[in-house]
């Protein structure tokens, strides 16, 4: 179903925003970080850890005097059965989008075209004993809604979830996902004894540093958890992130002889970009 409605932007013309949606909520955590909620439409059905495009309407055309939507694929942060939808986002400082989305406040609207896709799902993930959330930046999104899904902790005994980011403050949005997690009115209890956080900075001195891959590499990850059975048999993993850790951890897991999944082909492990570039 599309909802229509109207809205005054930048100029006094009112504009037919098409599947319009409400801000509910922003919170800003950095200059280049900030989540919002938005209003559900009633129609829309998601498979936690699926993304949607999301988006504003561009500015006038000085030419045609027209604006046309500009829309970007963001990875729902919010749980299937959740009654408003989450988003987590970079601020891009030119970002055609995010450079106007940065300044959204509750009462405004944003487009959102209810189609969702991805492969970070548990459809493309065949059972066993852990599942891995490896992510960096953004990358976090996906599994904000994994983290509160039930049948993440129905089908896994244990659930990791790893955040690397440069700064501390960029591990903030994580922080408060593992707190609220664990606080879960329908989660909760299970994540409080199956949920293991391990985040990392990359650049600022913190509790843990290094990369994710450095660390999975070098055997620190596996020792600090005491795990010493990673393999196909015991794991899965989901991946979101740049390129270069994509890259990286498609060939750190097949060389543990994990095998890529898909939505028609379920695996040990998928993966998905956080953005293009
Ligand atoms: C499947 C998928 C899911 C995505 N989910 C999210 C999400 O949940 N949250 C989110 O903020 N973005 C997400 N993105 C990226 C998003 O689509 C946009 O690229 C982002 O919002 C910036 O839009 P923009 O128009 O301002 O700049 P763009 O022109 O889209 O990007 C400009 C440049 O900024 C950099 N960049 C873009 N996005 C990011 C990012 N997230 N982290 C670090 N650098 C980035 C890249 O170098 C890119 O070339 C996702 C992308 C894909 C493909």
């Amino acid at each position: 179903m599309t909802e229509q409605s109207t809205v005054t932007l930048t100029t006094a013309t009112p504009v037919t925003l098409p599947d319009a949606q409400t801000v509910t909520e922003v919170e800003h955590y950095t200059d280049s970080l900030f989540r919002f909620r938005v209003t559900r439409p009633a129609s829309l059905r998601f498979r936690s850890g699926e993304f949607v495009m999301i988006g504003l309407m561009s500015d006038l055309d000085p030419v045609t005097g027209k604006q046309k939507p500009l829309l970007r694929a963001y990875s729902i942060a919010s749980p299937a059965w959740d009654d408003t939808l989450q988003f987590y986002s970079i601020k891009v400082k030119d970002g055609p989008l995010t450079s106007k989305l940065q300044h959204i406040k509750p009462g405004d609207q944003v487009i959102l075209r209810p189609k969702p896709v991805g492969t970070l799902v548990h459809d493309a993930l065949t059972p066993a004993k852990r599942i891995w959330f490896f992510s960096t930046g953004t990358g976090i999104a996906p599994f904000a809604s994994l983290l509160r899904e039930p049948e993440t902790y129905e089908r896994f005994e244990q659930v990791i979830l790893t955040h690397s980011c440069r700064d501390l403050a960029e591990l903030k949005f994580g922080q408060e996902l593992v707190e609220e997690t664990k606080n879960d009115i329908l989660v909760g209890e299970e994540a409080q004894s199956k949920l293991i956080y391990y985040p990392t900075t990359t650049r600022e001195p913190s509790a843990k540093m290094g990369r994710i891959t450095t660390v999975l590499e070098d055997g620190t990850l596996f020792a600090d958890l005491k795990i010493a059975d990673f393999n196909a048999e015991n794991d899965r993993a989901m991946v979101c992130g740049s390129m270069g850790l994509n890259t990286d951890m498609k060939r750190i897991l097949e060389a543990y002889g994990l095998r890529e999944g898909a939505n028609s082909d379920p695996g040990d492990y998928v993966i998905e970009k956080a953005f293009v570039g």
